[in-house]
């Protein structure tokens, strides 16, 4: 488990950290505050953290510091806690209908935590009704209550509402930063972890997602080996790996990878223009058309639909995939 004594958890901010910290430590804390930055920067995060920090249970750390492992802290980060709400926009705006339902929630005192935290989402979204009705909360906070709003930019919030809030604008997070963070929690090289974090333009939520679908990318490759190997390989190795993969949860999405690179495969073999969606396997690709005819991978495509459509019907996996794999060339 990640902890978060190290900067509650946070890649870059440790200004912003270290002044919300040090209002709880000085019991000082504000009854509204206002995050604001560009998606992907932390601000939902941040508020989080602060959330977890208000509410954490654990007497093993300095008030101020979330443990992440306490009830509260684990509750907080399942969005489970029942002193907590996130309100986002219903559709494109947050409505008044949500606001009106926090305030009822806000009037019952804290059940389980210190305080009642109410995480207010993308403020620059909600409607006039909304924001009116959200005024009356910040001028008459209910006790033991605390608002946490985000927003992209203060200038897109109505001022009487930024005015009761205090504001704390998350800047771009610097490249190097971000770059550590990758390296340290996702093990990523040097080189690939720098430029991730240049490509992020100072959001590490943007890196993060990205290094997330870099593992994917790497699993569509092993995919597609395994297919390479499989047709290369005999009879027995076929059912062999039958076996093996009929009860993996990750059959379906086995399918549709190895569907599209024989998708791209006819467009090769058929001299198609279309670009192949396996870009990179594109020298293997063309390499093939010498040892498989149209034929043949019209026939490879057409036995794995087939499989599909038996698996979502329920039928044997292993059944379906004996039956798949012969139907596919040997290479
Ligand atoms: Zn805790």
């Amino acid at each position: 488990m990640q902890t978060l004594t190290d900067n509650w958890g946070l890649i870059g901010h440790e200004w912003a950290v270290d002044l919300l910290a040090s209002r709880l430590a000085t019991g000082r804390t504000g009854h509204a505050y206002l995050i604001t930055g560009v998606p992907g920067t932390g601000r939902f995060t941040l508020a989080l953290r602060f959330t977890q920090a208000m509410n954490c249970q654990s007497a093993d750390w300095p008030f101020g510091v979330p443990c992440g492992h306490c009830r509260a802290c684990t509750l907080i980060a399942r969005g489970v806690h029942p002193d907590v709400q996130v309100i986002r926009a219903d559709g494109r705006s947050i409505k008044i209908e949500a606001i009106r339902d926090l305030q009822r929630d806000l009037t019952v005192s804290p059940i389980e935590g210190r305080y009642r935290v109410a995480i207010i989402e993308e403020m620059q979204t909600a409607t006039d009704q909304a924001a009116d009705a959200l005024l009356k909360t910040l001028e008459e906070p209910p006790a033991s209550t605390r608002l946490i709003l985000t927003a992209d930019a203060a200038e897109n919030v109505r001022p009487t509402i930024v005015s009761r809030c205090q504001v704390v604008p998350l800047r771009p997070v610097r490249p190097q930063a971000i770059a550590a963070a990758l390296m340290q929690r996702y093990d990523l090289p040097a080189d690939e972890a720098n430029t991730l974090a240049r490509l992020a333009a100072g959001r590490p939520g943007w890196a993060i997602t990205a290094v997330d679908d870099e593992n994917q990318l790497a699993r569509r490759r092993e995919m597609i080996d395994m297919l390479l190997d499989v047709l290369r390989a005999g009879r027995t190795e076929r059912f062999n790996l039958s076996e093996r993969i009929a009860r993996d949860d990750s059959l379906p999405l086995l399918l549709e990878t190895w569907q599209s690179w024989w998708r791209d495969l006819l467009l090769t073999v058929e001299g198609s223009s279309v670009a192949p969606v396996n870009a990179d396997r594109w020298e293997e690709l063309r390499a093939l058309t010498y040892d498989v005819t149209s034929e043949e991978v019209r026939r490879a495509l057409l036995a794995i639909r087939r499989t599909m459509d038996a698996l979502s019907k329920n039928a044997n996996a292993r059944l379906a995939l004996d039956v798949m794999f012969l139907d596919m060339p040997y290479l």
